[in-house]
């Protein structure tokens, strides 16, 4: 079998006149219309079956698994349908991009409107309400970049007014190595974490909950195929590793941090959770949406050869609207909706996917199927959209006033925080990422 398709070239499956008869994915407003087609892991509760592989339609869940019992899928290779029957989409994440078309053209098909003779509904169908969403893939390690030159600006000038960004910056995609164990999906509480802070004006640290917990809004990027140990990923290979995009909220507790975090980096500040969308978007889908890598500005050096592509630099970035929502619990007994926070673009990170992966691999370190690179928090240049607390408030100094009175530096308990992410561009379909979403729980 042989394939032609690059990851951004449009085909069939992107065209803005496809429906489905699925009718819920056909509204304006839907992150999961025919043109999308994210894959998840979800359970329907209480019939004592494990875990299965979907696909987002509308309010539906595809199942896959009863899809291919059906013989829908019969024409489909093997490997493939088998990796569609797992419990977690790592034997689907290593099959490579093209296999993961193939799938996404065969769904397409029998989602689109004018299919000849449609599955029976309730045999192939799971309404999102019904089911649990879960971790979408084995997650063995959890990378976490700082990709947002102004994320890195405006962090830098609250600890080092006179010299924000450190000179490294601009050369090298910066990251710290985070914990793949915490990681849960959208929707599971989170706990206030408990630990150590030093206030400035006392002599010693204390042990004591968390008072600056605060959000990070990002994009993950799950690791497709991976690479032996030792051997590096070109930059323009970069893409054809990377299965699919999802949302991810990076908690982090500033006081822990500030204590903690030098000189080996984030640790118990960061590593108590992370929140994840449960819907990972492949870069097929988001092909209508690409976009140039950040123009950097003359003064700034051009990145190394080893993570300099023209391809890359032409196509490499990801028009990705993205958003932070808060609602008190205040707010949730009042009915009142969730206010918005912030509203960036995920266009403007310094650095992009490829180049994070590929420097990620370039000293030999071995990437493996379902890995989490998380892009660090997505901050543009605007007031407005900046991606967490810390710099929203100006490090808890200057506080947001919320529609009924209440105010926040940084998250209270019973705090819920909603990440929302979609794409959209004249003459393509809207597609969306759905919601990353968890409520704050007091410490134990
Ligand atoms: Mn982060």
């Amino acid at each position: 079998m042989t394939f032609s398709l690059k990851q951004t070239h449009l085909n069939e499956t992107h065209d803005p006149s496809l429906k489905s008869w699925v009718e819920s994915a056909n509204s304006s407003d839907s992150d999961f219309p025919i043109q999308n087609l994210p894959f998840g892991v979800f359970h329907k509760g209480g019939n004592g079956e494990s875990a299965r592989i979907g696909i987002a339609i509308g309010d539906q869940i595809l199942d896959l698994k009863n899809c291919i019992k059906l013989g829908l899928f019969d024409h489909l290779p093997e490997p493939l349908k088998d990796a569609c029957t797992a419990t977690r989409l790592n034997s689907l994440m290593a099959l490579g991009s093209e296999p993961v078309s193939l799938l996404r053209s065969a769904v397409s098909q029998l989602l689109r409107l004018d299919v000849e003779q449609s599955p029976p509904e309730a045999d192939v169908l799971v309404a999102m309400t019904d089911a649990e969403l879960r971790l979408p893939a084995e997650i063995g390690d959890y990378t976490d970049f700082y990709a947002s030159i102004f994320h890195a600006t405006n962090v830098g000038k609250l600890f080092r007014p006179d010299n924000p960004l450190l000179p490294n910056y601009k050369y090298v995609p910066i990251a710290y190595h985070g914990r793949a164990s915490s990681i849960v999906p959208s929707g599971m509480p989170i706990r206030r974490p408990q630990g150590q802070r030093k206030p400035p004006d006392a002599s010693i640290p204390e042990f004591a909950p968390a008072r600056m917990l605060d959000y990070e809004l990002e994009v993950g990027c799950f690791v497709g195929t991976g690479n032996a140990i030792g051997q590096p990923i070109a930059i323009d290979q970069a893409e054809q590793h990377i299965f699919g995009l999802c949302l991810v909220n990076d908690w982090s507790a500033r006081d822990l941090q500030a204590w903690e975090y030098q000189p080996l980096g984030p640790f118990l500040a960061k590593n108590f959770a992370t929140t994840i969308s449960p819907w990972i978007v492949t870069l097929e889908a988001l092909a209508p949406f690409r976009c140039p890598a950040f123009q950097r500005s003359n003064d700034d050096p051009q990145p190394l050869p080893y993570l300099h592509s023209e391809t890359d630099q032409r196509s490499g970035g990801f028009e990705i609207t993205l958003e932070v929502w808060l609602r008190t619990e205040q707010m949730q007994s009042d009915g009142v909706a969730p206010v918005r926070l912030s509203q960036g673009s995920f266009s403007q990170m310094y650095w992009t996917i490829a180049q994070m992966l590929t420097h990620h691999a370039s000293n030999g370190c071995n990437l493996r199927s379902g890995d989490l690179l998380a892009s660090g928090t997505v901050s543009n240049a605007n007031p407005g959209s900046q991606g967490c607390l810390l710099e929203l408030t100006q490090r808890g100094t200057q506080l947001i006033t919320l529609p009924a009175g209440e105010t926040r530096a940084f998250l209270a308990d019973g705090d819920e925080i909603i990440l929302r992410g979609f794409c959209q561009r004249e003459g393509y379909t809207r597609i969306g990422f759905g919601e990353c979403r968890a409520i704050v729980q007091p410490s134990a």
